[in-house]
């Protein structure tokens, strides 16, 4: 009874700054930080919502709302950035996105730039050695090929330096994540508002879900119906389906947003920004 009651007197749910989904637990008195539900990332309980007061070290005006993923220490929104990283893991891609402070932020990018450069390194010294082998019995003119070898491996080395420098450069404070993703979804809200019971139905419908799964439309009726029956109405039944489904309310937003969405939607600001910053630089 207790837990229930402070749960419903809190004016408004903690949201989590990492994907700003609600965190809809209870949440004891003193507790330090939790753990999203929806991203996993670890949310630092602020004062509000009975969380001691934990100031960012770089700005002790600034209350600290998240931690760094690698060395755990508590920063503000300017001071954590996310960082995307794609790693190989047996024969599979994965895709690793973290949220690190300035110093481990940089410390990670001189480690991609030092695993690249090793790598060049040795791909040269061992094109080399397998040459210098053949050329015992193909004649010394394969050795010319190193001479062809090494601009182009440190050529592209070099491009690739660029591009991992061009990466962390691009990487989001958890401030601007934060603004892009609040921003998104007042958007969600406002198609959810202005959309009529028809045009969601025709999206869920529409989608590309149905194309490739036959009984898809039968099964979203029969919940449809379930839904309806239990006291929802129409449109509040079909919204329920697309967020159980996670599909997509508007091109690239998703219900619920994923990470995905507001990544795209900084990518997208930043390109304009930098548009707008070749023009002016043009113009003057
Ligand atoms: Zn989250
Ligand atoms: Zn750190
Ligand atoms: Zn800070």
């Amino acid at each position: 009874m207790g837990r229930e009651a402070s749960r419903l007197e809190s004016p408004e749910y903690l949201l989590c700054p990492f994907c700003s989904a609600p965190y809809r637990e209870f949440i004891p008195p003193g507790t330090v930080q939790v753990k999203c539900p929806y991203c996993g990332s670890t949310i630092l309980v602020p004062p509000k919502f009975g969380g001691p007061v934990q100031r960012c070290p770089n700005h002790s005006e600034s209350l600290a709302i998240g931690l760094c993923s690698k060395c755990y220490g508590s920063f503000c929104g300017d001071c954590l950035f996310l960082i995307t990283s794609v790693k190989m893991v047996g024969k599979s891609v994965i895709i690793d996105r973290l949220f690190l402070c300035a110093k481990c932020r940089d410390g990670a990018k001189d480690g991609e730039k030092g695993t690249l450069i090793a790598n060049t390194i040795w791909l040269l010294i061992f094109s080399s050695l397998i040459l210098y082998a053949f050329s015992w019995q193909y004649g010394g003119w394969l050795l010319n090929i190193i001479l062809v070898l090494l601009p182009l491996f440190i050529a592209l080395a070099y491009w690739r330096l660029k591009a991992i420098d061009e990466r962390y450069k691009m990487a989001p404070s958890l401030r601007k994540f934060r603004e892009v993703s609040l921003k998104l979804n007042d958007k969600i809200e406002s198609l959810k508002a202005t959309l009529t019971a028809e045009e969601l139905y025709h999206k869920i419908i529409g989608g590309k879900w149905t194309r490739l799964e036959v009984g898809y439309k039968p099964f979203v009726e029969k919940r449809l119906e379930e839904y309806m029956k239990s006291g929802l109405d129409r449109k509040e039944a079909l919204l329920k389906i697309m967020s159980e489904d996670g599909l997509e309310i508007a091109p690239g937003l998703h219900i619920p947003l994923r990470l995905d969405d507001i990544l795209h939607e900084i990518e997208r600001e930043f390109k304009l920004e930098r548009r707008k910053q070749k023009f002016f630089a043009k113009s003057s």
